[in-house]
């Protein structure tokens, strides 16, 4: 039967997502929150069980970046293939230790983790079972999960993919350790729609093009991959810990973190956090396709965070976008392309994992960047906001003072690192990758190579944003730089985007005196483009 959700048909709001690895695809039934037109629905089963293809006494669930206890691969087939299952999250101090101790995203996860224990023992309760709790550990990933299996006695355990190679080399490790005590390790998809090689060209390689990628993503698609994992189905399997083995849910500061001020901005942790955004997007879904390109106009989602960390679910969010998709509504056509994005990313780390280190065109990697003491203090003014741009210095205040930077600021201010400052894109991307919320590997490497023109489908390195016109296009009465820059918000609507162009009078009624109040710009426009095209020149060599 062709399964491939034609726009004819609507897809529905039940079923069940891929799942690779041992376990047989399932297709299975609803979710309880948000339907398909934005409103609220409650599970809607539909009998279509599949076979499990192992049967356990005792399983551990081990929560990763899905942080959800609806539609979670990994989850469903630890409760559908198990008796009894426990659910664990690891904080890593392999991954905590080199972050800063003022990290928003560990405050983010603590605060989705109390919501993920919130959840399964609610999930418990509905299917009688009392005291079910997530155990939370602090330590080496492939110590804490090998001990807590052997303590569990478990035979196996569950988890969704995680690409990014650090995390593969970890599941390596921890698939050793577990073996030793000849305990399974299963892992499933769960984070994007289509993940390494299930999207490939004709001749059976991966796509590093978007466009032909999307169609043929679009082409691939059944209801089947869009379905949601029922795990409310299983809850029966959850088991609360048995005597001795404590939940140890941590605060911050006991994982030797500080406070940020998270709870100030408007990021709801957890999944009722992602249902808020999500309600509250899809009023606003039709405009997406305009509103997302203006920094000043609440056009997005700002679901990223929620995406990088599964507190929501790909599948919903892809149901959701194609069939209003599918009933002709442009901006969730843009929006599904953006969700698309994010696959295309994702299998181009999987598949060339050389791009973290490396430009995915190697001849861009004989670039010559600016080193040195200059390049350091250029560097320096880029990521404090002290450039002398404003466009480029508000979206680094954004980013600095709240976590999140948009989209259309992302490719100016990255655009601006490496072909006006002239330093190499890497740089620039590891800033982002300690400062964002919605940090991801896939996504942020792919963003950074593009606007170096390294990247699969990168723009041209030729084609250099000017931050003057991006601004007075985008941000044209400076709305977003008057709230993130507030020493310019004095000036006009045509001065504040050059301020070294406007009159002395104007600056002087604004109360601006440059070099003092706002810098003056560290590179000029013109001389820096000239600079990048030569810099750029052996690539162009290189053919
Ligand atoms: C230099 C650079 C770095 C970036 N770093 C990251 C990052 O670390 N993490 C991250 O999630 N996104 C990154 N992006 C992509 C994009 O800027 C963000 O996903 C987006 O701004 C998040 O806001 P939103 O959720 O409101 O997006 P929306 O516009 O509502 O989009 C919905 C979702 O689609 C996905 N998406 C949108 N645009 C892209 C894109 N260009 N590439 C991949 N996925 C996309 C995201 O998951 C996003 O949440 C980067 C882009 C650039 C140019």
């Amino acid at each position: 039967m062709d399964r491939r959700p034609g726009c004819i048909s609507a897809v529905g709001g039940s079923g069940a997502g891929a799942a690779v690895n041992f376990a047989a695809r399932a297709p299975g039934s609803g979710t309880n929150w948000v339907n398909l037109t934005g409103r609220f629905a409650h599970d809607r089963e539909v009998s279509m069980p599949p076979t499990p293809a192992h049967r356990y006494d005792r399983g551990l669930m081990w929560f990763r970046r899905d942080l959800r206890a609806t539609d979670n691969a990994a989850l469903y087939h630890a409760l559908k293939s198990c008796d009894r299952v426990w659910c664990v999250f690891v904080f890593d101090t392999d991954i905590l230790s080199p972050l800063p101790r003022a990290d928003r995203r560990v405050e983010f996860i603590l605060a989705s983790l109390l919501d993920l224990d919130e959840q399964l023992h609610h999930m418990g309760e509905q299917a009688h079972h009392t005291g079910i709790r997530l155990l939370v550990r602090h330590g080496r990933a492939v110590d804490e999960v090998a001990r807590l299996a052997h303590r569990l006695g478990v035979q196996a355990v569950f988890a969704n993919h995680d690409d990014e190679p650090d995390a593969l080399a970890r599941d390596a490790r921890v698939l050793g350790a577990l073996a030793h005590h000849g305990t399974m390790f299963h892992t499933f998809k769960d984070h994007v729609i289509f993940e390494r090689q299930e999207v490939l060209t004709q001749q059976g390689r991966p796509f590093s093009v978007f466009t032909p990628y999307k169609q043929a993503w679009l082409r691939t698609l059944t209801d089947f991959h869009l379905k949601a994992y029922p795990t409310r189905r299983y809850a029966a399997s959850l088991a609360a810990p048995p005597d001795g083995v404590e939940p140890a849910m941590p605060t911050l500061q006991h994982l030797g973190f500080e406070p940020t001020n998270l709870s100030t901005l408007r990021v709801l942790p957890g999944s009722e956090g992602a249902a808020t955004l999500l309600e509250d997007f899809l009023q606003r879904i039709d405009r997406y396709d305009h509103a997302r390109d203006y920094p000043a106009v609440k056009g997005p989602s700002y679901l990223s965070v929620h995406l990088r960390f599964g507190t929501v679910s790909i599948r919903l969010l892809a149901r959701t976008a194609w069939a209003l998709h599918c009933q002709g509504h442009k901006g969730a056509s843009t929006w599904l392309s953006e969700l698309i994005w994010r696959d295309f990313y994702h299998q181009i780390l999987a598949n060339h994992p050389h791009v973290v280190t490396r430009s995915f065109k190697p001849a861009y990697d004989a670039i010559k960047w600016v080193h040195g003491k200059q390049a350091d203090a250029l560097f320096a003014a880029w990521c404090e906001g002290r450039t002398g741009y404003p466009l480029v210095d508000a979206a680094m205040a954004q980013l600095n003072q709240t976590g999140y930077m948009h989209n259309r600021l992302r490719m100016v201010v990255a655009s601006f690192l490496c072909k006006h400052l002239g330093l190499d894109w890497r740089r620039g991307e590891r800033y982002f990758a300690e400062k964002l919320n919605d940090f991801d590997l896939a996504a942020n490497n792919g963003g950074w190579q593009w606007a170096s023109s390294s990247g699969c489908d990168a723009q041209p390195y030729f084609r250099i944003f000017n931050p003057v016109s991006q601004s007075e296009r985008f941000d044209a009465e400076g709305r977003f730089i008057r709230r993130y820059v507030p020493a310019l918000a004095g000036l006009t609507h045509t001065a504040i985007h050059a301020p070294w162009a406007a009159r002395p009078l104007e600056l002087a009624s604004a109360g601006i005196e440059l070099g003092t109040h706002y810098p003056i710009p560290v590179v000029d426009h013109a001389t820096a483009r000239q600079e990048t095209l030569s810099r750029y020149a052996i690539v162009k060599q290189a053919g």
